[in-house]
């Protein structure tokens, strides 16, 4: 699509927003069955486009991603009208007789800008909180993901209204022509490069945005753990999507005494669900392009590896690869991984571990391992992190009871069940007073019993 395309692309979906074609809750419910329509109509395509464009299993494209939009899909049916009510709220004494209530209300016009490591997921989910919520979506899905790009942009128009939602396909130069464009509201998923781009954009039209960025997530694992467990979650969360995904344990921080026995038992994990040829093995994903293979493989020069270490840039395969106390210095503990390399820093005491996990911009996920409820309470307290999991790795994100979203470089807003409707919702505020009373108190002119009963009032 070109500038001019998509500028009337996108005042054409504005028009249609104002005609109130998303409004009605009916309509909503409607096209989201649509959506659940073109997913199990669909399941073996989404399966193909994942494995070619991140060699994914069919049990990880179902159980992180296709799984995933259904449930969210179901979650947000079940949910939607009573997430649609007007919420009463009391009034104060002041202002009686009235009646207050908040009346949830769609944003209007929304840009989704989606990332590649999850490609079906990080597009659809905050998709389905847009029409929920009532909202004219264009979506524009990320084109490292090649293939699901194409069949979103193939599938979304044959099941949606394409008057309501639309699928832009492109890199960068398509991004930045929709980004010229004014929208009510912008969600974008990516790296923090890109979210200053995407958020300074938006300052151009004071359009409110969401940013779901990632940064390295720590993974704390004290020695008084359950330590067969937590290395299987660890290694779980780590080398799931070949360790692409942006709640991934980053690094680990151990006791220098502990950190030996748990990198053997994280080995013995990697071994169990991989075996000895990993490369062959269709459960390990793929890196998603020869680019980030590249990025990936210069990581591991001069290192420490404990583990692993093997890659072939060509086939875009990096192995699971453990690196025992990195140079901080080093592009390793400098940039997020986004891959299958495992850092482990020991330090003296894991208390130790506070104050090196605060040393370090705010991680959109952190982990912590551990049996002393002490500790717990004092890690739970004491860090600032977008979410965090004890005794595993991602499984929160399974809850869409928690908003999902990170904090400071991590992120801004979040979404997931409900949080993700009122990210896309604006909650007016009416109050209803009463006409049948007039007291003259608050018109002037104003005398000092008028102020004495004020006083007494507010
Ligand atoms: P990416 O390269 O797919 O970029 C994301 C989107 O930004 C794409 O749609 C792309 O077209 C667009 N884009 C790229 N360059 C642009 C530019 N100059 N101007 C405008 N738009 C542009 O994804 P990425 O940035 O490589 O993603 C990796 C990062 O995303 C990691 O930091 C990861 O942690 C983070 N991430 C966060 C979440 C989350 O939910 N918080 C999920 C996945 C990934």
């Amino acid at each position: 699509m070109d500038s001019v395309e998509i500028a009337t692309l996108v005042s054409t979906m504005r028009e249609n927003f104002e005609s109130g074609l998303t409004r009605p809750l009916e309509k909503r419910a409607n096209q989201l069955k649509q959506l659940k329509r073109m997913f199990t109509e669909n399941e073996s395509k989404f399966y193909l486009a994942l494995e070619k464009d991140l060699g994914k299993s069919e049990y990880e494209a179902f159980s992180t991603e296709f799984g995933f939009c259904v449930s969210e899909i179901d979650h947000s049916l079940k949910h939607m009208e009573k997430w649609a009510s007007a919420e009463r709220v009391s009034s104060p004494l002041f202002t009686q007789p009235a009646s207050s209530y908040r009346v949830p209300q769609p944003l209007g016009t929304v840009l989704i800008i989606g990332a590649w490591n999850y490609p079906i997921l990080l597009t659809i989910s905050p998709l389905i909180a847009a029409m929920s919520a009532g909202n004219v979506a264009i979506i524009k899905p990320s084109e490292l993901a090649v293939e699901c790009s194409k069949l979103l942009a193939d599938l979304l128009p044959q099941y949606l209204d394409k008057k309501t939602y639309s699928v832009v396909e492109g890199a960068v130069d398509e991004t930045t022509e929709l980004l010229k464009c004014k929208f009510d509201h912008i969600f974008y998923t990516g790296g923090e490069a890109v979210g200053k781009i995407v958020m300074r954009a938006a300052a151009e039209h004071l359009t409110p945005v969401t940013l779901e960025l990632g940064g390295k997530s720590p993974c704390i694992v004290d020695s008084k753990v359950s330590l067969d467990t937590a290395a299987a979650r660890i290694a779980w969360s780590k080398w799931m999507n070949a360790g692409q995904t942006c709640v991934a344990p980053d690094y680990i921080v151990v006791e220098e005494a502990f950190a030996d026995t748990l990198i053997k038992a994280i080995i013995r994990k990697i071994d169990d669900f991989y075996g000895a040829n990993i490369r062959t093995n269709k459960d390990y994903g793929r890196i998603v392009n020869k680019r980030h293979s590249a990025r990936l493989a210069s990581y591991l020069a001069n290192q420490n590896i404990a583990f692993g270490g093997e890659y072939d840039e060509n086939e875009r395969f990096i192995a699971p690869t453990i690196v025992k106390n990195p140079d901080p210095a080093s592009d390793l503990m400098q940039n997020e991984i986004f891959g299958p390399i495992l850092p482990v820093i020991t330090v003296e005491k894991i208390s130790d571990a506070i104050p090196l996990v605060n040393s370090r911009a705010h991680p959109l996920a952190l982990y912590l391992y551990t049996k002393d409820s002490d500790f717990e309470k004092e890690v739970v307290a004491s860090t600032t992190a977008g979410n965090m999991c004890i005794n595993d790795g991602i499984m929160f994100m399974a809850n869409p009871n928690l908003p999902f979203g990170g904090v400071g470089n991590s992120g801004i807003g979040s979404y997931h069940g409900k949080a993700g409707f009122d990210t896309f919702t604006h909650y007016k505020s009416v109050m209803k007073r009463a006409t049948f009373i007039d007291p003259s108190i608050r018109y002037p002119p104003y005398t000092d019993f008028k102020l004495k009963m004020t006083r007494k009032l507010l």
